[in-house]
């Protein structure tokens, strides 16, 4: 790295769910930070059922860090009014048995339906839920680089080089990784694990 001060304090790779809100909470105190990805938002992502312990999590961040919008995504009600209409609203949860190399039989699932007194929770629309969030990082203050695919991390000690696949370059003190199962920061630092032995297991999948 050179020894220039390092750009941003924190550099975030991703700005799915995760990285934008780490990014908002970051910008908020003031913390310089990146919020960098290799794609634009709004963007196409998979995963989009709510559980009440992602509900309490965002109601706790929200009232901890001081940023109030993160309470729009823990109601099916609230995220319609104030995120886009194009959300959900949970009914149910639900899992299939799926076993190697067969299809799978409609009468090895189970569906748990929960009670509306229980929950009011949203089921995501991720590119609208997502694109809110980027859109609040923003807003406190993080600054962005979208199409921008990192493909080099380096370490010293100053901090972190990232080294995008353009090869444009960007430094900081630290590095989040929030890309999700790409992760160049577990390639770089060698942690992939090998694939277990595949066992049978149940794979939830969820429908509104
Ligand atoms: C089929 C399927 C169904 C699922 N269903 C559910 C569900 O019902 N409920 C649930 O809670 N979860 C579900 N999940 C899991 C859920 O999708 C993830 O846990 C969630 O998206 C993780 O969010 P994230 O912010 O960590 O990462 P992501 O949302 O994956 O965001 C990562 C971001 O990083 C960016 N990126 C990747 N590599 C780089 C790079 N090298 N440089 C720069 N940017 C990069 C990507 O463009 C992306 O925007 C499901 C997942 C799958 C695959």
């Amino acid at each position: 790295m050179s020894k220039q001060k390092p750009s941003y304090d924190v550099v975030i790779l991703g700005s799915g769910i995760a990285g934008s809100t780490l990014g908002a909470v970051l910008a908020r105190s003031g913390v310089r930070v990146l919020l960098a990805d290799g794609a634009t938002h709004p963007r196409f992502a998979v995963g989009e059922s709510m559980i009440p312990q992602l509900v309490a999590w965002l109601q706790v961040i929200a009232e901890r860090f001081d940023v109030p919008e993160f309470q729009a995504l823990a109601d099916a009600t609230t995220i319609n009014e104030q995120v886009s209409n194009t959300f959900g609203r949970k009914r149910h949860f639900g899992f299939m048995l799926h076993r190697p190399g067969e299809e799978p039989d409609p009468t090895e699932a189970h569906q748990f339906v929960i009670p509306d007194a229980l929950t009011s929770e949203s089921h995501l629309f991720r590119q609208d839920s997502d694109a809110y969030l980027f859109r609040v990082a923003v807003g406190y203050g993080c600054a962005t680089r979208q199409q921008w695919r990192v493909a080099q991390i380096a370490f010293d000690d100053d901090g972190v080089t990232l080294t995008g696949t353009d090869e444009r370059e960007v430094t900081a003190r630290y590095v989040v990784d929030a890309s999700g199962f790409r992760s160049p920061l577990a390639d770089h630092l060698g942690l992939r694990e090998q694939p277990a032995r595949f066992q049978h297991h149940s794979a939830p999948c969820s429908r509104i």
